[in-house]
């Protein structure tokens, strides 16, 4: 009998169990306490930005962002389409109405030859955004090179949703610091996990503040209950944050776990790369980029495959011995919920999602877990470039 291999799956031991006992023993079980003040130090330090409020989730820490920055009723959002939906929902949380932009071909996230145009097009007819959303997709920044510039011009706060990439670096700043306002999740499949749980960044401790009042019912200081405004209930519990706190720590050695999982993938199916020598169109793969301008984390191993059919039947086959993979995710302006919303599409997140696979890439696989992957996939992309 072989386990279950998921495709991010948790990896959490000794030291996370150790952890949440330490935080229990200590009586702290209300939802704030020394570990959750802890996990927000840290994740500061991390990111060098001082303002961090640790939250039950991403999408709430979208929530609040998108309100930090003064998106509310009428408003548009620029979103990329290749994303999850999460990112386009906060923008409906907030009576705002989200339009998509399609990806580019060198890190797969937004465009920004399609951004500009569709703020060129917007400043004509005086109807700007109140802000993008730019997602760092599958544990790799964005453009920001030259994003950030494009926005800045037209005065658009950036919305960083780097829920996919905690440890990602873009020109050697981190992940989640590369706009006005990032976002992390510590969702089950990301590579830090609370089981579920989010954060914001924010370079002012001021933004903060407001952004950890609104997660806490908007409540005043008082001897009953006093609200200033209309509040939520978001704040990430001590208990959690003690399990991010001990994940946190490990968060390098499982970035490199899972680069390394991706490298070993690469290189048995690299003979497989477009125009190699003898292989059909049909039975290519062809790996995410990763682009020059920074790091990625690992977060997920995701390629391109020949064919929608052999896409497929890679999926099925791999399901067959019990490995999980998908495809890449279903763009936004494809999905029932946003059918009626406008887009600016080229075709790039259409072709990824048609023929886009995401592989097992958990930093608790073994080296004879990714073996099992990789022997069955070779089997099922077809005969070519199987090692002789
Ligand atoms: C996971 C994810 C979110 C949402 O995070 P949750 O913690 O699951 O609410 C938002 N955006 C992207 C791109 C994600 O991958």
């Amino acid at each position: 009998m072989t386990e279950r291999l998921y495709l991010s799956g948790p990896d959490v031991g000794v030291v996370e169990r150790a952890a949440i006992l330490r935080a229990f023993d200590s009586g702290w079980i209300a939802p704030v306490g020394p570990d959750l003040t802890a996990f927000e130090a840290e994740l500061s330090e991390i990111t060098g930005w001082p303002g961090s409020v640790a939250l039950s989730s991403g999408t709430a820490a979208l929530h609040l962002a998108l309100l930090a920055v003064g998106v509310g009723d009428g408003d548009d959002v620029l979103v990329p389409t290749a994303t999850f939906v999460a990112s386009a929902n906060a923008v409906r949380y907030v009576g705002a109405r989200p339009c998509f932009i399609d990806s580019e071909s060198a890190s797969w996230n937004m465009s920004p030859e399609l951004l500009e145009r569709e703020l060129a097009d917007r400043a004509r007819s005086n109807r700007l955004p109140t802000a993008v959303i730019v997602v760092d997709l599958y544990g790799q920044c964005a453009d920001y090179d030259q994003i950030v510039p494009i926005c800045r011009a037209y005065d658009v706060p950036i919305v960083e949703d780097a829920a996919e990439s905690l440890g990602a670096t873009h020109r050697d700043r981190p992940a989640g610091t590369l706009g006005d306002i990032g976002v992390f999740s510590f969702n089950g499949n990301k590579i830090v996990t609370t089981s579920g749980g989010g954060a914001i960044i924010t370079p002012t401790a001021v933004v903060a503040d407001r952004i950890r009042h609104l997660a806490t019912q908007a409540r005043v200081t008082a001897r009953h209950f006093e609200h200033d405004e209309v509040g939520y209930n978001y704040r990430l519990s001590n208990l959690l944050a003690a399990l991010g706190r001990a994940q946190l720590s490990r968060l390098t050695e499982m970035s490199e776990r899972r680069r390394a999982i991706s490298d070993a993938y690469r290189a048995a199916l690299d003979s497989r790369a477009r125009g190699a020598a003898d292989v059909p169109d049909d039975e290519t793969v062809e790996f995410m980029p990763i682009a020059p301008w920074g790091e990625w984390n690992g977060w997920l191993t995701c390629a391109i495959v020949g064919s929608t059919q052999r896409r497929d039947d890679l999926i099925r086959a791999l399901g067959a011995v019990d490995i999980e993979s998908r495809p890449l995710w279903k763009p936004m302006h494809l999905q029932p919920a946003y059918r009626d919303v406008p887009a600016l599409v080229d075709g790039t997140a259409e072709r990824l999602f048609d023929r886009g696979i995401c592989l097992p890439s958990g930093s608790a696989l073994s080296d004879a877990d990714v073996e099992r992957v990789i022997a069955t996939a070779s089997a099922a992309l077809g005969p070519a470039g199987v090692a002789q």
